[in-house]
Protein backbone atom coordinates (compact mmCIF):
# COMPACT_ATOMS: atom_id res chain seq x y z
CA UNK A 1 0.00 0.00 0.00
CA UNK A 2 1.18 3.75 -0.94
CA UNK A 3 1.85 5.86 2.16
CA UNK A 4 1.00 9.58 2.09
CA UNK A 5 3.04 11.96 3.47
CA UNK A 6 1.13 15.93 3.22
CA UNK A 7 3.63 18.90 3.71
CA UNK A 8 1.71 21.93 5.05
CA UNK A 9 2.64 25.81 5.86
CA UNK A 10 1.57 27.71 8.73
CA UNK A 11 3.39 31.75 9.74
CA UNK A 12 3.94 32.98 6.88
CA UNK A 13 4.57 31.78 3.20
CA UNK A 14 7.83 31.42 1.13
CA UNK A 15 9.30 29.31 3.90
CA UNK A 16 10.65 26.98 1.39
CA UNK A 17 7.62 24.28 1.72
CA UNK A 18 9.21 23.19 -1.33
CA UNK A 19 12.44 22.85 -0.73
CA UNK A 20 11.87 21.13 2.33
CA UNK A 21 9.31 18.74 0.45
CA UNK A 22 12.08 17.82 -1.90
CA UNK A 23 14.25 17.55 0.35
CA UNK A 24 12.48 14.25 2.52
CA UNK A 25 12.03 13.01 -1.02
CA UNK A 26 16.24 12.95 -1.16
CA UNK A 27 16.02 11.35 2.07
CA UNK A 28 13.46 8.41 1.48
CA UNK A 29 15.19 7.96 -1.70
CA UNK A 30 18.45 7.77 0.02
CA UNK A 31 16.32 4.90 2.19
CA UNK A 32 15.77 2.81 -1.05
CA UNK A 33 12.40 3.91 -1.26
CA UNK A 34 10.04 4.87 -4.65
CA UNK A 35 8.75 8.49 -4.00
CA UNK A 36 6.28 10.89 -6.20
CA UNK A 37 6.33 14.21 -5.30
CA UNK A 38 3.21 16.51 -6.03
CA UNK A 39 1.69 19.87 -5.39
CA UNK A 40 -1.46 21.47 -4.86
CA UNK A 41 -1.81 25.17 -5.34
CA UNK A 42 -4.95 26.77 -4.31
CA UNK A 43 -4.75 29.67 -6.60
CA UNK A 44 -7.58 29.78 -9.91
CA UNK A 45 -5.53 29.93 -12.55
CA UNK A 46 -5.94 26.54 -14.31
CA UNK A 47 -2.03 26.25 -14.36
CA UNK A 48 0.99 28.93 -13.76
CA UNK A 49 1.63 29.24 -17.35
CA UNK A 50 -0.76 32.81 -17.83
CA UNK A 51 1.35 34.24 -14.62
CA UNK A 52 3.53 36.88 -14.92
CA UNK A 53 7.46 35.60 -13.28
CA UNK A 54 6.72 38.48 -11.48
CA UNK A 55 3.47 37.16 -10.13
CA UNK A 56 4.54 33.56 -8.98
CA UNK A 57 8.50 33.30 -10.23
CA UNK A 58 9.34 30.90 -13.00
CA UNK A 59 7.47 28.57 -14.74
CA UNK A 60 8.56 25.42 -14.89
CA UNK A 61 7.80 23.09 -18.01
CA UNK A 62 8.24 19.42 -18.42
CA UNK A 63 8.63 16.96 -20.82
CA UNK A 64 4.88 16.42 -21.36
CA UNK A 65 4.62 19.80 -21.73
CA UNK A 66 2.71 20.47 -18.32
CA UNK A 67 3.62 24.58 -17.81
CA UNK A 68 4.24 24.14 -13.53
CA UNK A 69 4.70 25.63 -10.36
CA UNK A 70 8.57 26.54 -9.90
CA UNK A 71 8.62 24.05 -6.97
CA UNK A 72 8.64 21.03 -9.53
CA UNK A 73 11.83 22.29 -10.31
CA UNK A 74 13.01 21.51 -6.96
CA UNK A 75 11.29 17.69 -7.03
CA UNK A 76 13.21 17.06 -10.28
CA UNK A 77 16.68 18.46 -8.77
CA UNK A 78 16.55 16.52 -5.65
CA UNK A 79 14.55 13.17 -6.29
CA UNK A 80 13.91 10.76 -9.18
CA UNK A 81 10.44 10.75 -9.14
CA UNK A 82 9.07 11.35 -12.75
CA UNK A 83 6.79 14.24 -13.05
CA UNK A 84 4.26 15.07 -15.22
CA UNK A 85 0.88 17.20 -15.25
CA UNK A 86 -0.72 15.16 -12.73
CA UNK A 87 1.68 16.68 -9.91
CA UNK A 88 0.73 19.55 -10.04
CA UNK A 89 -2.98 20.83 -9.38
CA UNK A 90 -4.47 24.37 -8.95
CA UNK A 91 -7.89 25.11 -7.52
CA UNK A 92 -9.25 26.23 -11.12
CA UNK A 93 -7.87 23.15 -12.98
CA UNK A 94 -9.91 21.41 -10.25
CA UNK A 95 -12.64 23.36 -10.38
CA UNK A 96 -13.35 23.28 -14.39
CA UNK A 97 -12.58 19.26 -14.20
CA UNK A 98 -15.79 19.28 -11.67
CA UNK A 99 -17.64 21.81 -13.59
CA UNK A 100 -17.46 19.90 -16.88
CA UNK A 101 -18.53 16.91 -15.35
CA UNK A 102 -21.42 19.37 -14.11
CA UNK A 103 -22.40 20.18 -17.91
CA UNK A 104 -21.93 16.78 -19.06
CA UNK A 105 -25.01 15.74 -16.13
CA UNK A 106 -22.36 13.29 -14.60
CA UNK A 107 -23.70 14.21 -10.91
CA UNK A 108 -27.34 12.75 -11.88
CA UNK A 109 -29.06 16.09 -10.72
CA UNK A 110 -27.25 16.10 -7.39
CA UNK A 111 -26.26 19.71 -5.88
CA UNK A 112 -22.52 19.88 -6.77
CA UNK A 113 -20.94 21.35 -3.71
CA UNK A 114 -17.59 21.98 -2.31
CA UNK A 115 -18.16 18.93 -0.07
CA UNK A 116 -17.93 16.28 -0.84
CA UNK A 117 -17.48 16.93 -4.79
CA UNK A 118 -14.22 19.40 -5.22
CA UNK A 119 -12.86 17.35 -2.51
CA UNK A 120 -13.43 14.23 -3.87
CA UNK A 121 -11.73 15.70 -6.96
CA UNK A 122 -9.01 16.54 -4.82
CA UNK A 123 -8.61 13.02 -3.13
CA UNK A 124 -8.63 11.54 -7.02
CA UNK A 125 -5.51 14.04 -7.99
CA UNK A 126 -4.00 12.80 -4.61
CA UNK A 127 -4.14 9.27 -5.22
CA UNK A 128 -3.73 9.18 -8.83
CA UNK A 129 -0.17 9.18 -7.89
CA UNK A 130 -0.04 5.97 -5.71
CA UNK A 131 0.60 2.59 -7.42
CA UNK A 132 1.97 -0.74 -6.68
CA UNK A 133 5.94 0.26 -7.41
CA UNK A 134 5.69 3.88 -5.57
CA UNK A 135 6.10 3.49 -1.61
CA UNK A 136 5.39 7.36 -0.66
CA UNK A 137 3.47 9.79 -2.37
CA UNK A 138 4.43 13.64 -1.02
CA UNK A 139 1.90 16.22 -1.67
CA UNK A 140 2.89 19.61 -0.94
CA UNK A 141 0.02 22.07 -0.32
CA UNK A 142 1.03 25.52 -1.45
CA UNK A 143 -0.01 28.58 0.66
CA UNK A 144 -0.54 28.52 4.16
CA UNK A 145 -2.84 27.16 6.43
CA UNK A 146 -5.66 29.81 7.32
CA UNK A 147 -5.85 31.18 3.90
CA UNK A 148 -9.59 31.14 2.52
CA UNK A 149 -8.85 29.36 -1.35
CA UNK A 150 -6.98 26.66 0.72
CA UNK A 151 -9.60 25.76 2.88
CA UNK A 152 -10.97 22.46 0.15
CA UNK A 153 -7.51 21.17 -0.20
CA UNK A 154 -7.12 20.92 4.02
CA UNK A 155 -10.49 19.35 3.83
CA UNK A 156 -9.34 17.10 1.32
CA UNK A 157 -6.41 15.61 2.87
CA UNK A 158 -8.57 15.65 6.01
CA UNK A 159 -10.76 13.68 5.21
CA UNK A 160 -7.45 11.10 3.51
CA UNK A 161 -7.17 8.40 6.37
CA UNK A 162 -11.09 7.79 6.60
CA UNK A 163 -10.46 6.40 3.39
CA UNK A 164 -7.23 4.90 3.48
CA UNK A 165 -5.95 4.49 7.42
CA UNK A 166 -4.63 6.53 9.92
CA UNK A 167 -1.65 4.46 9.42
CA UNK A 168 -0.82 5.42 5.92
CA UNK A 169 -0.77 9.27 6.15
CA UNK A 170 1.89 11.29 7.82
CA UNK A 171 1.18 14.76 8.46
CA UNK A 172 4.15 17.30 8.17
CA UNK A 173 3.95 20.92 9.03
CA UNK A 174 6.26 23.30 8.28
CA UNK A 175 6.47 26.67 10.65
CA UNK A 176 8.66 29.37 11.42
CA UNK A 177 10.13 30.47 14.84
CA UNK A 178 11.19 34.13 14.24
CA UNK A 179 14.07 35.55 16.17
CA UNK A 180 12.86 39.15 18.20
CA UNK A 181 15.92 41.26 17.82
CA UNK A 182 14.25 43.63 21.06
CA UNK A 183 14.21 40.51 23.23
CA UNK A 184 16.98 38.89 22.01
CA UNK A 185 14.58 35.68 21.76
CA UNK A 186 12.83 33.24 19.43
CA UNK A 187 9.31 33.26 19.62
CA UNK A 188 7.33 30.28 19.70
CA UNK A 189 3.51 31.68 19.53
CA UNK A 190 3.63 31.49 15.84
CA UNK A 191 3.48 28.29 15.35
CA UNK A 192 1.48 27.44 18.29
CA UNK A 193 -1.25 29.49 16.80
CA UNK A 194 -0.43 27.81 12.99
CA UNK A 195 -0.88 24.25 14.66
CA UNK A 196 -4.19 25.27 16.36
CA UNK A 197 -5.19 26.45 13.14
CA UNK A 198 -4.75 23.06 11.83
CA UNK A 199 -6.02 21.10 14.88
CA UNK A 200 -9.38 23.41 13.91
CA UNK A 201 -9.49 21.46 10.87
CA UNK A 202 -9.07 18.66 12.13
CA UNK A 203 -5.20 17.91 11.31
CA UNK A 204 -2.85 16.70 14.23
CA UNK A 205 0.69 17.19 12.45
CA UNK A 206 2.31 14.37 13.08
CA UNK A 207 5.65 16.01 12.72
CA UNK A 208 6.78 19.61 12.60
CA UNK A 209 9.88 21.01 10.82
CA UNK A 210 10.87 24.71 12.62
CA UNK A 211 12.44 26.75 10.19
CA UNK A 212 14.64 29.61 11.86
CA UNK A 213 17.49 31.45 11.62
CA UNK A 214 18.93 30.62 15.42
CA UNK A 215 20.07 27.42 17.03
CA UNK A 216 15.84 26.77 18.05
CA UNK A 217 17.51 24.38 21.74
CA UNK A 218 15.86 21.99 23.51
CA UNK A 219 13.59 24.33 25.78
CA UNK A 220 11.93 25.96 22.72
CA UNK A 221 11.22 22.67 20.67
CA UNK A 222 10.20 20.82 24.25
CA UNK A 223 7.59 23.60 24.61
CA UNK A 224 6.76 23.91 20.94
CA UNK A 225 5.78 19.52 21.20
CA UNK A 226 3.86 20.37 24.69
CA UNK A 227 1.52 23.06 23.29
CA UNK A 228 1.22 21.50 19.80
CA UNK A 229 0.55 18.02 20.96
CA UNK A 230 3.67 16.27 19.70
CA UNK A 231 6.17 13.86 20.76
CA UNK A 232 9.87 15.79 21.82
CA UNK A 233 12.00 14.44 18.90
CA UNK A 234 8.44 15.12 15.93
CA UNK A 235 9.80 18.91 16.33
CA UNK A 236 13.07 18.79 14.16
CA UNK A 237 15.00 21.96 13.49
CA UNK A 238 15.36 23.29 10.08
CA UNK A 239 18.09 25.97 10.26
CA UNK A 240 18.96 28.74 7.50
CA UNK A 241 21.57 27.10 5.69
CA UNK A 242 24.86 29.05 5.05
CA UNK A 243 25.83 28.10 2.03
CA UNK A 244 23.21 26.61 -0.06
CA UNK A 245 20.15 24.89 -0.39
CA UNK A 246 21.66 21.51 -1.34
CA UNK A 247 22.45 21.43 2.32
CA UNK A 248 18.82 20.69 3.49
CA UNK A 249 18.26 17.09 3.38
CA UNK A 250 21.96 16.24 5.20
CA UNK A 251 20.35 18.70 8.19
CA UNK A 252 17.00 16.76 8.08
CA UNK A 253 18.57 13.03 8.73
CA UNK A 254 21.20 14.95 11.23
CA UNK A 255 17.85 15.69 12.94
CA UNK A 256 16.48 11.74 12.59
CA UNK A 257 13.98 13.17 10.12
CA UNK A 258 14.18 9.99 7.74
CA UNK A 259 14.11 7.39 11.01
CA UNK A 260 11.06 8.89 12.73
CA UNK A 261 8.87 9.09 8.97
CA UNK A 262 10.18 5.05 8.51
CA UNK A 263 8.63 4.40 12.02
CA UNK A 264 5.75 6.57 11.59
CA UNK A 265 4.29 4.94 8.76
CA UNK A 266 5.34 1.39 9.25
CA UNK A 267 7.92 1.93 6.18
CA UNK A 268 9.52 -1.63 7.21
CA UNK A 269 10.75 -2.13 3.38
CA UNK A 270 13.51 0.47 3.59
CA UNK A 271 17.29 0.34 3.76
CA UNK A 272 19.98 2.36 5.60
CA UNK A 273 20.65 5.73 4.50
CA UNK A 274 22.62 6.18 1.93
CA UNK A 275 23.75 9.83 2.19
CA UNK A 276 27.28 9.78 1.47
CA UNK A 277 27.07 11.14 -2.78
CA UNK A 278 24.99 14.15 -0.92
CA UNK A 279 27.67 14.90 1.63
CA UNK A 280 30.09 14.65 -1.08
CA UNK A 281 28.76 17.09 -2.51
CA UNK A 282 27.82 19.69 0.25
CA UNK A 283 31.42 19.37 0.73
CA UNK A 284 32.21 20.38 -2.54
CA UNK A 285 30.16 23.73 -2.57
CA UNK A 286 31.50 24.53 0.80
CA UNK A 287 35.15 24.00 -0.45
CA UNK A 288 35.48 25.98 -4.28
CA UNK A 289 38.62 26.33 -6.07
CA UNK A 290 37.77 28.84 -8.04
CA UNK A 291 35.50 31.57 -8.81
CA UNK A 292 33.73 33.08 -12.15
CA UNK A 293 31.58 36.09 -12.89
CA UNK A 294 28.26 35.92 -15.00
CA UNK A 295 25.97 37.98 -15.71
CA UNK A 296 22.24 37.49 -16.16
CA UNK A 297 20.80 39.96 -18.64
CA UNK A 298 17.11 39.46 -18.12
CA UNK A 299 14.22 41.53 -17.75
CA UNK A 300 12.97 40.12 -14.09
CA UNK A 301 15.85 40.40 -13.00
CA UNK A 302 14.80 41.78 -9.10
CA UNK A 303 12.28 39.06 -8.49
CA UNK A 304 15.02 36.29 -7.28
CA UNK A 305 12.42 33.55 -8.56
CA UNK A 306 11.79 33.89 -11.87
CA UNK A 307 14.88 32.88 -13.01
CA UNK A 308 15.15 29.95 -10.53
CA UNK A 309 16.02 26.89 -12.65
CA UNK A 310 18.53 28.69 -14.14
CA UNK A 311 20.74 30.20 -10.92
CA UNK A 312 20.22 26.73 -10.01
CA UNK A 313 22.00 25.20 -13.32
CA UNK A 314 24.89 27.48 -13.01
CA UNK A 315 25.66 26.58 -10.00
CA UNK A 316 25.63 22.74 -10.68
CA UNK A 317 27.86 23.56 -13.64
CA UNK A 318 30.40 25.25 -10.50
CA UNK A 319 30.14 22.40 -8.44
CA UNK A 320 31.24 19.95 -11.34
CA UNK A 321 34.34 22.11 -12.17
CA UNK A 322 34.43 23.02 -7.86
CA UNK A 323 33.94 26.96 -8.88
CA UNK A 324 31.93 29.43 -6.85
CA UNK A 325 29.63 30.66 -9.85
CA UNK A 326 28.87 34.47 -8.97
CA UNK A 327 26.05 35.74 -10.72
CA UNK A 328 25.66 39.79 -11.47
CA UNK A 329 22.08 40.33 -12.23
CA UNK A 330 21.39 42.96 -14.68
CA UNK A 331 18.34 44.83 -15.60
CA UNK A 332 18.53 44.48 -19.30
CA UNK A 333 16.86 48.43 -19.39
CA UNK A 334 19.89 49.03 -17.95
CA UNK A 335 21.86 48.74 -21.26
CA UNK A 336 19.48 51.04 -22.66
CA UNK A 337 20.76 53.99 -20.67
CA UNK A 338 24.73 52.75 -20.35
CA UNK A 339 27.13 51.63 -21.85
CA UNK A 340 27.96 47.46 -22.11
CA UNK A 341 31.28 48.41 -21.88
CA UNK A 342 31.10 49.69 -18.24
CA UNK A 343 27.40 47.44 -16.94
CA UNK A 344 29.44 44.31 -18.06
CA UNK A 345 32.70 45.16 -16.94
CA UNK A 346 35.10 42.28 -15.44
CA UNK A 347 32.13 39.19 -16.83
CA UNK A 348 33.53 35.73 -17.51
CA UNK A 349 30.53 34.91 -19.59
CA UNK A 350 27.03 36.16 -20.31
CA UNK A 351 23.70 34.49 -20.63
CA UNK A 352 20.48 35.48 -21.77
CA UNK A 353 17.44 33.54 -20.06
CA UNK A 354 13.87 33.07 -21.89
CA UNK A 355 11.32 35.96 -21.95
CA UNK A 356 8.19 37.50 -23.83
CA UNK A 357 7.64 41.20 -24.66
CA UNK A 358 9.19 44.05 -25.74
CA UNK A 359 10.84 46.08 -22.50
CA UNK A 360 14.45 45.32 -22.41
CA UNK A 361 14.93 43.92 -25.67
CA UNK A 362 17.00 46.79 -26.89
CA UNK A 363 19.53 46.40 -23.56
CA UNK A 364 19.72 42.24 -24.09
CA UNK A 365 20.84 43.38 -28.27
CA UNK A 366 23.49 45.16 -26.46
CA UNK A 367 24.89 43.16 -24.04
CA UNK A 368 25.05 40.32 -26.79
CA UNK A 369 26.92 42.53 -29.10
CA UNK A 370 29.34 43.03 -26.34
CA UNK A 371 30.23 39.76 -25.73
CA UNK A 372 30.18 38.42 -29.35
CA UNK A 373 32.87 41.24 -30.07
CA UNK A 374 34.76 41.06 -26.91
CA UNK A 375 35.06 37.26 -27.37
CA UNK A 376 33.18 36.54 -23.99
CA UNK A 377 31.39 33.56 -23.96
CA UNK A 378 27.86 33.81 -24.99
CA UNK A 379 24.85 31.60 -23.72
CA UNK A 380 21.25 32.46 -24.70
CA UNK A 381 18.27 30.19 -23.66
CA UNK A 382 14.94 30.93 -25.69
CA UNK A 383 14.13 34.28 -25.75
CA UNK A 384 18.01 34.50 -25.52
CA UNK A 385 18.80 33.09 -28.78
CA UNK A 386 16.23 35.10 -30.79
CA UNK A 387 17.96 38.32 -29.37
CA UNK A 388 21.17 36.95 -30.42
CA UNK A 389 19.71 36.08 -34.24
CA UNK A 390 18.76 40.28 -34.43
CA UNK A 391 21.75 41.32 -32.72
CA UNK A 392 24.00 39.39 -35.53
CA UNK A 393 21.45 39.99 -38.34
CA UNK A 394 21.65 43.77 -37.44
CA UNK A 395 24.93 44.34 -36.58
CA UNK A 396 27.21 41.26 -39.00
CA UNK A 397 24.28 40.83 -41.87
CA UNK A 398 23.38 44.51 -42.48
CA UNK A 399 19.71 43.52 -41.75
CA UNK A 400 18.58 47.55 -40.73
CA UNK A 401 16.01 47.10 -37.66
CA UNK A 402 15.98 43.17 -38.06
CA UNK A 403 13.43 42.27 -35.45
CA UNK A 404 11.09 39.38 -33.92
CA UNK A 405 7.66 39.75 -35.19
CA UNK A 406 6.54 39.73 -31.56
CA UNK A 407 8.19 43.26 -30.76
CA UNK A 408 7.99 45.06 -33.91
CA UNK A 409 4.87 43.91 -36.71
CA UNK A 410 6.33 45.82 -39.11
CA UNK A 411 9.80 44.98 -38.93
CA UNK A 412 11.80 44.90 -42.69
CA UNK A 413 13.31 41.78 -41.59
CA UNK A 414 11.24 39.63 -39.34
CA UNK A 415 14.26 37.09 -38.51
CA UNK A 416 12.33 36.03 -35.51
CA UNK A 417 8.84 35.34 -36.55
CA UNK A 418 5.04 32.64 -36.11
CA UNK A 419 5.53 29.81 -38.18
CA UNK A 420 2.37 28.16 -39.54
CA UNK A 421 1.13 26.57 -36.22
CA UNK A 422 1.25 28.95 -34.08
CA UNK A 423 -0.77 31.57 -36.72
CA UNK A 424 -3.83 32.21 -35.29
CA UNK A 425 -3.65 31.04 -32.36
CA UNK A 426 -5.39 33.13 -29.65
CA UNK A 427 -6.06 31.57 -26.57
CA UNK A 428 -3.08 32.11 -23.68
CA UNK A 429 -3.18 29.04 -21.77
CA UNK A 430 -0.99 26.23 -22.89
CA UNK A 431 -0.95 27.41 -26.18
CA UNK A 432 2.87 27.70 -26.76
CA UNK A 433 4.43 25.12 -28.30
CA UNK A 434 5.45 23.32 -25.15
CA UNK A 435 7.55 20.37 -23.64
CA UNK A 436 10.27 17.72 -24.95
CA UNK A 437 10.91 17.87 -28.79
CA UNK A 438 13.84 16.16 -30.52
CA UNK A 439 16.57 18.07 -31.53
CA UNK A 440 19.60 16.75 -34.36
CA UNK A 441 23.61 18.33 -33.87
CA UNK A 442 24.98 19.25 -36.53
CA UNK A 443 28.37 17.06 -36.82
CA UNK A 444 31.69 18.45 -35.52
CA UNK A 445 29.73 21.86 -33.98
CA UNK A 446 30.36 23.53 -30.92
CA UNK A 447 26.76 21.70 -28.95
CA UNK A 448 27.51 18.01 -30.52
CA UNK A 449 31.09 18.63 -28.69
CA UNK A 450 29.77 19.57 -25.53
CA UNK A 451 26.80 17.14 -25.30
CA UNK A 452 29.02 14.15 -26.46
CA UNK A 453 26.01 13.20 -29.09
CA UNK A 454 24.19 14.01 -32.01
CA UNK A 455 20.67 13.69 -31.12
CA UNK A 456 18.64 15.32 -27.94
CA UNK A 457 16.03 15.95 -26.17
CA UNK A 458 15.42 18.86 -24.86
CA UNK A 459 12.08 21.11 -22.68
CA UNK A 460 10.76 24.07 -25.01
CA UNK A 461 7.85 26.91 -24.26
CA UNK A 462 7.43 29.82 -26.98
CA UNK A 463 5.85 30.47 -29.94
CA UNK A 464 8.28 32.87 -32.09
CA UNK A 465 10.98 30.64 -33.99
CA UNK A 466 13.87 31.26 -36.36
CA UNK A 467 12.55 32.15 -39.89
CA UNK A 468 13.58 29.54 -42.39
CA UNK A 469 13.58 32.63 -44.94
CA UNK A 470 17.18 33.90 -43.72
CA UNK A 471 18.58 30.10 -43.07
CA UNK A 472 20.56 30.74 -46.40
CA UNK A 473 21.60 34.39 -45.33
CA UNK A 474 22.77 33.61 -41.74
CA UNK A 475 24.75 30.72 -42.55
CA UNK A 476 26.51 32.25 -45.54
CA UNK A 477 27.28 35.07 -43.04
CA UNK A 478 28.90 32.81 -40.70
CA UNK A 479 26.57 31.87 -38.43
CA UNK A 480 26.21 27.92 -37.81
CA UNK A 481 22.89 26.64 -37.44
CA UNK A 482 23.89 23.64 -35.50
CA UNK A 483 20.22 22.02 -33.38
CA UNK A 484 17.44 21.78 -36.14
CA UNK A 485 14.30 19.49 -35.68
CA UNK A 486 14.48 16.22 -36.97
CA UNK A 487 11.92 16.88 -39.99
CA UNK A 488 15.00 20.00 -40.23
CA UNK A 489 11.87 22.74 -40.60
CA UNK A 490 13.07 24.20 -36.99
CA UNK A 491 16.34 26.07 -35.86
CA UNK A 492 16.92 24.65 -32.46
CA UNK A 493 19.80 26.28 -32.09
CA UNK A 494 22.60 28.40 -33.56
CA UNK A 495 26.26 29.02 -33.00
CA UNK A 496 28.98 30.70 -34.03
CA UNK A 497 32.04 29.37 -34.94
CA UNK A 498 35.33 31.01 -34.42
CA UNK A 499 33.94 32.72 -31.01
CA UNK A 500 35.49 31.38 -27.76
CA UNK A 501 32.13 29.76 -26.85
CA UNK A 502 28.95 31.04 -28.37
CA UNK A 503 26.00 29.20 -28.12
CA UNK A 504 22.06 29.59 -28.19
CA UNK A 505 19.06 27.43 -27.94
CA UNK A 506 15.66 27.56 -28.40
CA UNK A 507 14.69 25.39 -25.98
CA UNK A 508 15.16 25.29 -21.87
CA UNK A 509 18.22 23.38 -21.11
CA UNK A 510 18.12 24.77 -17.75
CA UNK A 511 14.70 22.85 -16.84
CA UNK A 512 17.23 19.20 -17.19
CA UNK A 513 20.19 20.31 -14.78
CA UNK A 514 20.74 18.20 -11.47
CA UNK A 515 22.92 19.07 -8.68
CA UNK A 516 24.96 15.73 -9.37
CA UNK A 517 24.65 15.78 -12.83
CA UNK A 518 24.94 19.46 -14.40
CA UNK A 519 23.55 20.08 -18.10
CA UNK A 520 26.24 19.60 -20.93
CA UNK A 521 25.43 23.30 -21.96
CA UNK A 522 25.65 24.70 -18.68
CA UNK A 523 28.66 22.86 -17.70
CA UNK A 524 30.65 23.93 -21.15
CA UNK A 525 29.00 26.94 -20.64
CA UNK A 526 31.50 27.47 -17.09
CA UNK A 527 34.53 25.56 -18.29
CA UNK A 528 34.71 28.32 -21.28
CA UNK A 529 33.88 30.97 -18.60
CA UNK A 530 36.24 29.59 -15.74
CA UNK A 531 39.11 29.62 -18.81
CA UNK A 532 38.42 33.29 -19.77
CA UNK A 533 38.39 34.00 -15.99
CA UNK A 534 41.93 32.27 -16.12
CA UNK A 535 43.43 33.68 -19.00
CA UNK A 536 42.91 37.34 -17.24
CA UNK A 537 44.06 36.66 -14.15
N1 LIG B 1 8.87 35.28 -26.30
C1 LIG B 1 9.55 34.31 -27.06
C2 LIG B 1 8.61 33.36 -27.78
O1 LIG B 1 7.46 33.25 -27.43
C3 LIG B 1 10.54 33.54 -26.20
C4 LIG B 1 9.89 32.69 -25.17
C5 LIG B 1 10.84 32.24 -24.10
O2 LIG B 1 11.92 32.78 -23.95
N2 LIG B 1 10.44 31.27 -23.28
O3 LIG B 1 9.01 32.66 -28.68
Amino acid sequence: MTKHIFVTGGVVSSLGKGLTSASIGTILERRGLKVRMQKLDPYINVDPGTMSPFQHGEVYVLDDGAETDLDLGHYERFTNSPLTRDSNFTSGRIYLKVIQKERDGKYLGKTVQVVPHITDEIKAAIRGLAGPDVDVVITELGGTVGDIEGLPFFEAIRQMPLDIGRENCLFVHLTLVPYLKAAKELKTKPTQHSVQQLRQIGIQPDILIVRTERDLGQENADKIALFCNLEKRAVIEEKDKEFSIYEVPSGLVEYGLDKLILEKLHLLQAGPSGMEDWDDLVHRIKNPKHDVNIAVVGKYIEHRDAYKSIYEALDHAGFSHSTRVIVKRIEAEQLERQEAASVLAGIDGLLVPGGFGHRGIEGKIQAVRYAREHQIPFFGICLGMQVAVIEYGRHQLGLDDANSTEFDTATPHPVICLLEEQRGIETKGASMRLGAQPCNLAEGSLLAKVYGKSEVSERHRHRYEFNPDYREQFQSGGMSLSGVSPNGKLVEAIELPGHPWFAAVQFHPEFKSKPHHPHPLFHGFIEAALKRHQSRK
